[in-house]
């Protein structure tokens, strides 16, 4: 099996091969879908934009509305987060040209193929052990969660947690 040892945190690893870019664990622990503080009057105010060209340490907030974006991200490379079932997602085409996405289950939702952020609480005695998860042959190497296909995570957050 190959291992790829990711380096510590000196400097931007982001061209290198398939390490994970720096702006992942940002991603992973925003919380979208929240009104815009500036646009508090706006229909289409839900934060639901992360930009991958603004994020310098301690920017107050990745997340950004429809408006935000365009006033202040226009020329940026800019992800829309999704919800499936109350869980983020992010459909392939917008990510898979900067992140390295092997290894993590896609899903098709609404015709689009979509990744999951995080790991999605699972039910009590929904492990390995359980009925359940014998239809699967497959489980996330992280947190256990039975996949649809040989894939090794349930989420780019369960992929996270290897480096
Ligand atoms: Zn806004
Ligand atoms: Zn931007
Ligand atoms: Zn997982």
């Amino acid at each position: 099996m190959m291992m790829r040892r990711v380096a510590a945190a000196s400097g931007k690893g982001e061209a290198a091969g398939s390490s994970l870019p720096e702006w992942l664990e940002t991603l992973l622990s925003t919380r979208f879908f929240l009104a815009c503080a500036v646009h508090p009057a706006s229909p289409r105010n839900e934060c639901n934009m992360f930009c991958l060209d603004c994020r310098s340490p301690g920017h107050p907030a990745p997340a950004f509305c429809y408006y935000c974006r365009s006033h202040r991200h226009a020329a940026h490379r800019v992800i829309q987060i999704r919800r499936s079932s109350y869980h983020d997602v992010v459909r392939v085409t917008e990510v898979e040209d900067v992140l390295d996405i092997t290894g993590v289950q896609t899903y098709v939702i609404n015709s689009a193929k979509v990744l999951f952020l995080n790991e999605r609480p699972q039910p009590r005695g929904a492990g390995a052990a359980a009925g359940k998860a014998a239809a699967s042959p497959y489980n996330c190497e992280i947190c256990g969660r039975a996949l649809l296909d040989p894939f090794r995570f349930c989420s780019l957050g369960c992929k996270d947690e290897m480096k």
